[in-house]
């Protein structure tokens, strides 16, 4: 598997190098508004460490982290107030997926019908 690139536009959100809109945070996760909307709401969710897809974080992280990753996602939905309208997760990983960012990452979508799951 390729190795983390740690000047991945995330790890600088992370880092606190460039800005985000951020939604929520814990020790083990932080949530910031997509900059390029596919949906009237659509938020990104990281983990706190270096993961580029959910093999290499299933596989190397520990389990009090992706216990806490999980539980920060749910927390974001309920915290974007979606629990009643709904909503969808999407992880990319790799050329298939065309994944853009290699950090790990699930796109939160809401606020409208979204469609059939793959366009
Ligand atoms: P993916 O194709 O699953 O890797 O998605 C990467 C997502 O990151 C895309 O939806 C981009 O719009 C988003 N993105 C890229 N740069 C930023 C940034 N600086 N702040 C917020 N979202 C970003």
């Amino acid at each position: 598997m390729m190795s983390y690139d740690s000047d991945n536009v995330f790890a600088m959100i992370l880092r606190g190098e460039i800005p985000c809109v951020k939604i929520y945070e814990d020790n083990h996760a932080l949530a910031f508004n997509d900059i390029n909307p596919q949906a009237p709401v659509h938020t990104l969710v990281i983990p706190k460490g270096k993961y580029i897809n959910m093999i290499d974080f299933s596989k190397n992280a520990p389990e009090e982290l992706i216990a806490g990753f999980f539980r920060a996602i749910g927390n974001t939905a309920k915290q974007l107030g979606l629990e009643e309208d709904g909503y969808r997760l999407i992880s990319n990983a790799g050329e298939s997926a065309n994944q853009e960012v290699p950090h790990l990452h699930f796109h939160i979508l809401s606020g409208k019908k979204l469609g059939p799951m793959l366009s």
